[in-house]
């Protein structure tokens, strides 16, 4: 069952363990078909993660497939998908999303590029993991954005499929990891609306270059 969505959260999951955006078991993985979620297991490292490994629930909760326990965030997971369009879903505790989730209210847009993820980044209320007011609290942060962070635990992005998804991450981690590295140098210039309102107006009309005629 999800045969290809399992391999793919084992493709992901390697990868989230080799860049270092998750350690061991820090982190969880989710791709939605229809009604079902494969996701991938509590307490299994990442980075030893097999594709048989990974549960298969259905969007209400309940166990379809698998020996292993569900992910303790799958509750979250499941919460995002009955609320965004998501394919998939991306948590982790990287270091610089962490450290900004656990000092900031919000990810000050300091970088155009954070209008990739729908514009300032909130952060998350702080909720025990796993619980269904952790849940609300991430959808709430999650509106109209591809990413949140989730106040002094990590952060959470979604997708149309995992690749999206995992994209997201990285870029959510490279966003923190310049806004903390510039707070080491300075205080960070933050783009105005206008500014941003620019970006967006050049990236519907990009330059274009008409072929030279020899
Ligand atoms: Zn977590």
């Amino acid at each position: 069952m999800l045969a290809e969505q399992r391999r793919l959260l084992c493709e992901y999951g390697h990868r989230a363990a080799t860049t270092g955006l998750v350690v061991g078991t820090a982190g969880n993985l989710s791709v939605r078909a229809g009604d079902l979620v494969a996701v991938t297991p509590g307490g299994v490292a990442l980075d030893r993660l097999e594709p048989e490994a990974c549960p298969v629930v259905d969007i209400e909760g309940h166990l379809v497939e698998g020996d292993l326990r569900p992910s303790s965030e799958t509750p979250m997971h499941l919460a995002v998908y009955t609320t965004t369009g998501a394919g998939a879903v991306v948590h982790t505790h990287s270091v610089f999303g962490t450290v900004v989730a656990t000092t900031m209210n919000e990810l000050p847009p300091i970088h155009y590029n954070v209008l990739l993820l729908g514009g300032t980044v909130r952060v998350a209320e702080y909720a025990t993991y796993g619980t269904p007011e952790l849940a609300a609290s991430v959808r709430a942060a999650l509106k109209d954005r591809r990413a949140a962070l989730m106040a002094n635990h990590g952060g959470v992005t979604i997708g149309d499929d995992l690749d999206g998804a995992f994209e997201a991450t990285r870029l959510l981690e490279w966003l923190c990891e310049v806004y903390v590295r510039a707070r080491s140098v300075g205080e960070p210039r933050v783009l105005t609306e206008e500014q941003l309102a620019a970006v967006v107006r050049r990236a519907l009309d990009p330059p274009t270059f008409p072929r030279r005629e020899d």
